[in-house]
């Protein structure tokens, strides 16, 4: 709690240092003091993923993009804008909270907006508006925490999938439009095409067979112009706000997507708006899209600071954390001002954005770059990693979507040392790392192998690939080669929490339980909430044959994800040896509940009940088990018990009938039980 509190303190004062010393007021704003507008517009936000600052709108090269340049035409765009992180989530947080990273603390995709920030559509639904999302990437559903104050948060692509279209988001988007005609509107949707793989829909896809990205591009603006222009007929003043998540490299300084780097193909992104108060034109000034925040609060009249319709200069600050927090490379934090831009990662680079915007000359090999920078970058907290932020609850399914879509994040905390490599050397293992992270969470080990050999052959000090090369190896019963990972593991993060977990899963794969409870434990007092190892142990108490420990463990279990049919009948048989009635019955009731006619257990579940003196329903569940049930000496005597209990008028006939067909183990107990003495 203490660390946290300490990293929030030096945020605030961090921020309101860079607020006091590097405004320079006086720099031409776009307009004019905007007027307020006597009515609150309806505000329209559209984000573009992974979508270049060269790759839209009137300056693009090799693409047509009527919608943004019509757009652009009556609004004001902004030439030097910039995303705060190259990733889907954080720079997403940072434009629904006005915050960097740092403040809002999600630096990574699959990690969780905690609740206690203030988020813009809390604030517009407080003031009346209806708001509603649609957004068409997992890595923006609603577990994620971004959901908050939105009326309507629809991010549901079709079953099984991780991502849907512009077409089917504007769809959606409109239907949900014309079915709310009143009031003011806070209406966000995201657009995800130009994210790879790169596959543009026709006319798309022939027209740009060359640059299938571009393509993506295309087929998205298109989609922009049927929402804009719907959006602008629903009536009462409108303001529309379209900004880019982060660019993609395309194989610019040796990074083919985004995420990894801070150069100007992943850092640049679009930017621009319309609406009251806001004359057409183009801003030099560099800004940051988290000032998305306070330019809808400023449309909504609920404040004005930090509004895009006056842009104030300021040193505009980014980073790109996810090679540190998952690899323990160097961070990389830059920062901007005027035309200078500067990274820090490991040594200084800098470079005049305006006249080199491929970056190849950096300037700081001759001069070292404006002090304002300097002390930005020097200042600018880095996240420590086991406190960067809360990570979202992520079962399998989860975890292969995000892979699926390229994150390689969730697994271990990394080995932090000073002579670590930066990132933008290590370009060569940028598609390596995400295909080996694919194909261990979707368990292709014998694929995953080599690729994991390749980046601990490169990168020895990377305590997430021996893990998972420890772990591939084990869930193929190969024995040395996992036992010596695991050495190997434990030689570079000597105490690390993550090892021990590691080791005792492959313990636990071993059936060698007597070693893997007792790491399991150790873990669990450390994170009581870590899904793996809480299954784990769950498994390892079912084997030991401590039903009742099992039970409970399961039932943290299914506290963090939902059980399947066939584990929430596992678990009534698991409270049922352990004598748990009403859990038992809980877990069997939730399992026909799924299942329907096809659920099995109403054996089960009468005696459940009876037991319970709920005699009614177990008549009923009795009453269903079939003849054929291999058990059904048993369901007949116990419908018999609960004929007499209910005092039905053929209890007779049904003491009967169980002991006409009685076996060798309903026999005696049909013999002693009191119920029947006498009939
Ligand atoms: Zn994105």
């Amino acid at each position: 709690m203490r660390g946290r509190l300490s990293l929030f303190v030096r945020v605030f004062a961090f921020a309101g240092a860079l607020l006091c010393g590097c405004r320079r007021g006086g720099e031409v704003p776009a307009s004019s003091s905007p007027a307020p507008a006597s009515v609150p517009p309806s505000i329209l936000l559209v984000t573009l993923d992974t979508t270049r600052a060269d790759a839209i709108g009137p300056e693009a090269r090799g693409v047509e993009t009527p919608a943004f340049d019509a757009l652009a035409r009556r609004g004001v765009r902004f030439r030097q804008a910039y995303a705060t992180v190259p990733e889907t989530l954080p720079s997403h947080s940072s434009m629904m909270t006005g915050l960097y990273p740092a403040g809002h603390g999600v630096h990574e995709n699959g990690r969780f907006l905690g609740p206690a920030l203030p988020v813009v559509a809390e604030r517009l639904r407080g003031a009346g508006y209806r708001t509603a999302a649609f957004v068409s990437s997992f890595a923006l559903a609603r577990r994620f925490g971004l959901a908050r104050g939105f009326d309507v948060y629809d991010d549901e692509p079709e079953a099984g999938r991780a991502e849907r279209s512009a077409r089917e988001t504007t769809a959606r988007a409109l239907a949900d439009l014309r079915a709310n005609a009143k009031g003011p509107r806070f209406l966000w949707v995201h657009y995800y095409d130009p994210h790879a793989p790169y596959a543009p829909p026709e006319p798309f896809a022939t027209r740009y067979a060359k640059a299938p990205y571009l393509g993506e591009v295309a087929a998205m603006d298109e989609q922009l112009g049927i929402l804009v222009a719907e959006f602008e007929r629903s009536g009462g003043p409108t303001a529309v706000l379209v900004a880019g998540d982060h660019g993609e490299g395309l194989g610019e300084h040796g990074e083919s997507r985004h995420g990894d780097l801070l150069y100007q193909g992943t850092m640049h992104v679009p930017l621009l708006l319309t609406g009251p108060g806001v004359a057409a034109g183009v801003v030099e000034t560099p800004v940051s899209t988290r000032h998305v925040f306070h330019t809808i609060l400023d449309f909504a009249g609920l404040g004005a600071a930090d509004s895009l319709r006056a842009p104030q200069a300021e040193v505009v600050l980014g980073e790109a954390m996810k090679p540190f927090l998952e690899y323990g490379w160097q961070p990389q934090v830059m920062a901007v001002e005027g035309r200078i831009k500067a990274i820090q990662a490991g040594r200084m680079e800098a470079y005049d954005v305006v006249a080199d915007p491929g970056e190849t000359r950096d300037l700081a090999v001759s001069s070292e770059p404006p002090r304002p920078l300097r002390t930005a970058l020097r200042d600018y907290p880095v996240p420590a990693p086991a406190a960067a932020g809360t990570p979202a609850t992520l079962d399998e399914e989860a975890r292969r979507k995000l892979a699926s879509l390229g994150y390689v994040g969730g697994g271990a905390a990394p080995v932090i040392r000073k002579d670590a490599p930066r990132p933008a050397d290590m370009t060569g293992l940028f598609d390596v790392l995400e295909r080996a992270s694919d194909l261990f969470v979707r368990e292709d080990y014998a694929r995953a192998i080599p690729l994991l050999e390749q980046i601990r052959a490169q990168d020895p000090y990377n305590l997430d690939a021996v893990l998972r090369l420890a772990t591939a190896h084990s869930a193929l019963g190969h024995e040395a080669p996992a036992a010596q990972a695991f050495a190997k593991a434990a030689e570079i993060a000597p105490g690390s929490p993550d090892v021990r977990v590691y080791l005792a899963l492959h313990y636990a794969r071993g059936k060698e339980w007597p070693r893997a409870a007792p790491l399991l434990e150790e873990a669990l007092a450390e994170s009581p909430q870590r899904l793996p190892v809480l299954e784990a142990l769950a498994r390892v108490r079912e084997r030991q044959g401590r039903p009742g420990e099992a039970a409970d463990l399961w039932q943290r279990v299914y506290a963090l994800r939902s059980p399947t049919t066939a584990e929430a009948v596992r678990l009534g048989e698991l409270a049922m040896s352990a004598e748990r009635t009403p859990l038992a019955i809980e877990s069997f009731e939730r399992a026909r509940a799924a299942q329907g006619p096809a659920f099995a257990h109403d054996l089960e579940l009468g005696v459940l009940y009876l037991d319970a003196r709920r005699l009614t329903e177990a008549r009923d569940a009795l009453d269903r088990v079939p003849a054929s049930h291999p058990a059904y000496a048993m369901a007949l005597f116990k419908r018999a018990q609960a004929s007499v209990l209910l005092n039905e008028p053929d209890q007779a006939e049904r003491i009967a009938a169980a002991r006409r067909q009685a076996d060798a183990v309903t026999r005696p107990l049909i013999e002693r039980e009191r119920l029947f003495a006498g009939r």
